[in-house]
């Protein structure tokens, strides 16, 4: 008979409760296809009730000075630094990055939430003169109202924390929907938060599939913004649902991240970079490095050493600190990789890997050899996004050519350039079209207190992270205040301005 697992409920107006007769669907670890939890699968009627929970705490909090909201994510940052090992450990289990990767993923919440406990003493507006005596002129921010997060499972604490965390500290209240997948990981997060002392409704999770706990949530005419991160065609979805409602839909969706690799670049600390960069997190990161472009005169050489380097890199158990890479997220994730290993075998030269790998552990979980082709720009491994341990590399004779094949594709989330030349890597700063760019560094590492975010399809021009992470969740309000004692008229001296 098949262990029981732990079932869990929604988190609504400050309760955990399973709906009567809720059906049910289990998360599962990758590495070894067990069971890991069981959540309910929500309805739209779970949405209703969560945004209804939302709105009835909305007005309490907006009230709460934003340096006592801080006060509360500084004790939630507290309490998720006391679990990190646990929670590190169930990012692992149930996502399949390796253990650094899992411990990575919760740091980085933990930076993000006392970064943004600290915007509590700043949600800076702006004072600007008048053009008329007498009169003060300046902007607050405002809450929303109540915001809807929904998150992919790449990232599955830190990506929520962005949007929690950013979405508190600004006044809005929430309903938070995961992805399935890594339901048990963002229970963590919402723990993390209840216990910090987060008042009732404030924060409400609901789980179940995006079509459904989603769409509601996307539909609602109470939320007024929906933060989401996940796919492309996903994320078009959502953006038109949102639309119907004149909604702030902010989008964080896909990418085909080049690393340009020059003739005068450190060939060595490339090496490094571009494993990190193709290889972190199974290829599933949305930074991950998915093209090399290589300049002819150091292409054989580069391409010998990274096989060479790929011949001693551990693929298994991600709970193991000397695996290099644990296995893919999901079984779907594994279909999709493995479709464009099978594309990139037809239209492109096999290097390395190009396989499920089976036999012993193996066989129980969703694992894929980290894999090179070598292709021209333009075949279909080379422009659309994989997301998985895959990588193309490109031959190409000049810098201008390599920034032509890097911007040719319909991404522009991060990017970097390996040279020694200070005049070519400030060029590149300009040419590359994307919203990030490294210099000597693979494409991910992402800083919290940085902006985060991509041009052309990866979004829609927000940003998340960094001092401009409340933009998405506050409303500038613009506050004339005349104390002159008469009616003074902007613009003309004897009219009526707007
Ligand atoms: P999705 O875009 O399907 O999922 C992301 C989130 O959206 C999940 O919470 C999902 O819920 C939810 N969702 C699904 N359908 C809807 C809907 N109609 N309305 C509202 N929310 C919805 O990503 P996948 O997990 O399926 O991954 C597909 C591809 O997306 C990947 O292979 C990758 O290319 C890309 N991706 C990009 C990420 C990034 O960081 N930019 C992260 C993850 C994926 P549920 O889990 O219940 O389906």
């Amino acid at each position: 008979m098949a262990a029981k697992v732990e079932e869990f409920g929604l988190f609504i107006g400050g309760k955990w409760a399973s709906p009567p007769k809720a059906k049910r669907f289990k998360t599962v670890n990758p590495a070894t296809r067990e069971p890991i939890a069981s959540f309910v699968s929500g309805t739209a009627k779970d949405v209703d009730r969560a945004v209804t929970a939302a709105a009835k705490a909305f007005h309490s909090w907006k009230e709460t000075p934003a340096p006592k909201r801080g006060d509360i994510l500084l004790e939630a940052a507290r309490i998720l630094k006391e679990r990190k090992p646990e929670v590190g450990k169930i990012v692992t289990r149930e996502m399949g990055k390796v253990i650094s990767e899992g411990l990575g993923d919760v740091q980085e919440s933990i930076d993000f939430i006392e970064y943004m406990a600290g915007e509590g003493r700043r949600l800076f507006g702006e004072t600007v003169p008048s053009e008329l005596r007498s009169k003060f002129c300046l902007t607050v921010r405002q809450p929303k109202g109540v915001v809807a997060c929904i998150t992919p499972w790449n990232f599955p604490t830190a990506i929520p924390n962005w949007k929690i965390a950013a979405a508190l500290i600004s006044g809005n209240t929430i309903v938070f929907k995961p992805a399935s997948n890594t339901a048990r990981c963002a229970l963590e997060v919402v723990r993390v938060y209840q216990d910090a002392g987060l008042p009732k409704g404030v924060l409400n999770f609901v789980t179940g599939p995006g079509g459904v706990v989603g769409n509601a949530m996307v539909s609602d005419p109470r939320v007024r913004t929906v933060s989401f991160t996940g796919g492309v065609e996903t994320g078009r979805e959502v953006y038109v649902r949102g639309a119907q409602g004149l909604k702030m839909v902010h989008l964080e969706l896909g990418g085909k991240n080049p690393v340009i690799l020059m003739e005068d670049a450190d060939l060595d600390l490339a090496l490094d970079g571009v494993l990190f960069g193709a290889f972190g997190t199974s290829g599933q990161r949305c930074t991950a490095t998915s093209r090399l472009i290589v300049h002819k005169d150091v292409y054989d050489d580069f391409l010998g050493r990274l096989i060479a380097r790929l011949d001693g890199f551990t693929v298994g158990d991600p709970l193991d600190p000397k695996t290099g890479m644990g296995p893919v997220a999901s079984a779907d994730q594994e279909r999709k990789i493995l479709e464009y290993i099978a594309i990139g075998k037809k239209e492109a030269k096999l290097r390395y890997g190009g396989t499920k790998l089976t036999g012993g552990a193996y066989d129980r979980g969703y694992f894929i050899s980290p894999t090179i082709f070598e292709t021209k720009h333009g075949t279909r491994i080379s422009k659309e996004e994989i997301f998985g341990p895959v990588l193309s590399v490109i031959k190409v004779g000049s810098y201008e050519k390599a920034v032509r094949v890097a911007n040719d594709v319909e991404y522009g989330l991060s990017s970097s350039i390996y040279t020694r030349d200070v005049n070519r890597a400030f060029r590149a700063m300009g040419d590359l079209e994307a919203g990030i760019t490294y210099v000597n560094a693979p494409t991910i590492g992402a800083e919290v207190q940085l902006p985060f975010g991509g041009v052309k399809n990866t979004g829609n021009g927000g940003r998340e992270a960094g001092s401009v992470a409340i933009d998405e969740f506050t409303e500038i309000k613009t506050v004339f205040i005349d104390f002159s004692s008469k009616l003074q008229k902007a613009q003309i001296e004897d009219g009526g301005g707007e």
